[in-house]
């Protein structure tokens, strides 16, 4: 079974990443900050409640995001395996996504941690520039586009998330270290957890993830 979980502090390159993985392996890539981004610009009910933390850096309420995860894993497309990005972000989380897989008689397959340290996390999430159209990443410095501003791929418009800024950067590595990385060992306990150097190169991080995750 492929159920991957793509585990990481924001701007370790998991979305970088899963987009890649996803085409190898042809599962879908779910990426819960992606999921609330839609709510939010489309203003639905969940996007409305998750704004004001998502803008502050901080975690949305676990109730929400998993009862948002719970539906997208029973999408049929789902069924053959996925690739979690973002989620889960503490243990509550991790604890109710293992209890409704096992319902089903799923588990987690693999979970891959990408290492990077805390002060190129700050370079690459205040340099990241992200298509309007199809979500591409750039980085104004270590991966620019050809031509300022446009998306290499799709010719979309690039532009900075606003919880890219420098402060509420800082504000989520920190709340990544307290809520989040106790998942880690969570994982760990299960010896699912595979690190991944994640300064590497692109490609070289893509080759280590593939290796690992060979199935
Ligand atoms: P990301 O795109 O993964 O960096 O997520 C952007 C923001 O969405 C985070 O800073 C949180 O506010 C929110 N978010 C994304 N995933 C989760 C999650 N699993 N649990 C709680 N909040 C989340």
């Amino acid at each position: 079974m492929k159920n991957f979980v793509l585990f990481g502090p924001p701007g370790a390159g998991k979305g970088t990443q899963a987009q890649k993985l996803a085409v190898e392996y042809q599962i879908p890539h779910i990426a819960t900050g992606d999921i609330l981004r839609a709510a939010v610009n489309d203003e639905t009910e969940l996007g409305k409640e998750a704004k004001s933390y998502m803008d502050r850096g901080e975690l949305v309420p676990d109730d929400l995001v998993i009862a948002m995860v719970v539906e997208r894993l029973e999408q049929p497309d789902a069924g053959a395996g996925f690739l979690l990005d973002g989620f889960p972000r503490t243990i509550h989380q991790a604890e109710s996504l293992d209890e409704k897989l096992r319902a089903a008689g799923k588990a987690i397959t693999g979970v891959i941690s990408l290492e990077v340290t805390d002060g190129e996390l700050i370079k690459r999430l205040t340099g990241r520039r992200i298509c309007r159209t199809c979500s591409t990443t750039f980085h104004d410095k270590f991966n620019p586009p050809a031509s300022d501003g446009v998306c290499d791929k799709c010719g979309g418009e690039l532009y900075q998330r606003e919880d890219d800024s420098e402060s509420v950067a800082h504000r989520r590595l920190e709340v990544y270290d307290k809520q989040t990385a106790p998942v880690l060992e969570f994982y760990g306990r299960k010896a699912i957890l595979r690190p991944v150097d994640g300064e590497q190169d692109i490609n070289k991080v893509a080759a280590d993830l593939m290796d690992l995750l060979k199935v």
